[in-house]
């Protein structure tokens, strides 16, 4: 599994918690000769934080490059990749991960500015970053080459009471992303989706608007899913054979099912 992604670079949004924090750490401790990870989100403090704690866990093998970006901003997502130092842009995975919910209210009762957030984030975020990736992976050689995994949710398959909006922007991904692989067909460049259940992270924080008690007893008698578990899968993914396409993986806690 290090070997295949031996000298890659790999970009994860919203790695400053969570599922892509854990995902930046999994990529390094798998390849931790030659590895180059791009780390981004708008907490750049906390970015440079994980980005010691990574080289401290796996040594200097693994170059860091912790960038503040809003996935949801297109003017910084336009100037992106030009602004990265050059040995940072050739970029081989693309873990779209940036995302949320806000709020728990039924349709209806919605905020405007948290519908604005969830679809801005989760899905025209994901398309920012995707439109702004992709063009790496077809100048290459064949017709194209290099990995896009996107963090979708078990949210875009079922949808609950008081989670329309986050669902539907669930749904989007999964669409988009089944859209992307069809017309990719032939190249070398590899979409794939991972859908998680329910994992324990600062998600559902960002859910209750930072109430912390509200996000403890969300995960109240049952056992979640660590971030690691998701981040293992991701890892896993990006490094099968180049003509393997994990396309599409469920993952969710046994009290879930
Ligand atoms: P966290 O809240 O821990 O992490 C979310 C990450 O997204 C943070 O790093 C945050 O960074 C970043 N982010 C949010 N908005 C933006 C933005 N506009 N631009 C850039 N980065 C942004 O939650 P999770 O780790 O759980 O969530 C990761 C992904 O997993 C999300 O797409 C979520 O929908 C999905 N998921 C989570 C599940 C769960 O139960 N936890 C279940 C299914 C799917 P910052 O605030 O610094 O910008």
């Amino acid at each position: 599994m290090a070997k295949r992604l031996e000298g890659k670079t790999i970009l994860v949004t919203g790695a400053s918690s969570g599922i892509g924090k854990s995902t930046a750490m999994e990529f390094a401790r798998t390849s931790p000769k030659s590895l180059k990870l791009v780390l981004t989100a708008r907490r750049i403090d906390t970015l440079k934080v994980i980005a010691e704690e990574i080289k401290e866990e796996v040594g200097s093998g693994v170059q860091v490059l912790p960038v503040k970006l809003d996935v949801s901003n297109p003017s910084e997502v336009k100037g992106f990749v030009d602004s990265l130092p050059a040995q940072f842009r050739d970029i081989d995975v693309l873990v779209n991960n940036a995302g949320l919910v806000k709020g728990t209210a039924k349709a209806p009762d919605i905020a405007d500015e948290d519908i604005d957030v969830m679809f801005s984030t989760n899905v025209t975020g994901l398309i920012n970053m995707t439109q702004a990736i992709l063009p790496i992976y077809k100048k290459r050689e064949d017709g194209g080459r290099g990995d896009i995994i996107n963090i979708g949710s078990i949210a875009g398959r079922e949808a609950y009471p008081g989670g329309s909006i986050y669902c539907a922007t669930k749904a989007a991904i999964r669409s988009f992303t089944d859209a992307m692989r069809r017309e990719l067909v032939a190249t070398r460049i590899r979409v794939m989706e991972v859908d998680p259940g329910q994992v324990e992270t600062e998600f559902s924080v960002v859910r209750f608007y930072g109430d912390k008690a509200k996000a403890d007893a969300v995960y109240a008698g049952c056992e979640p899913l660590t971030p690691d578990d998701i981040a293992e899968v991701v890892v896993f993914n990006a490094a099968r054979r180049e003509n393997v396409v994990v396309a599409d993986t469920l993952i969710f806690p046994n009290h879930q099912a």
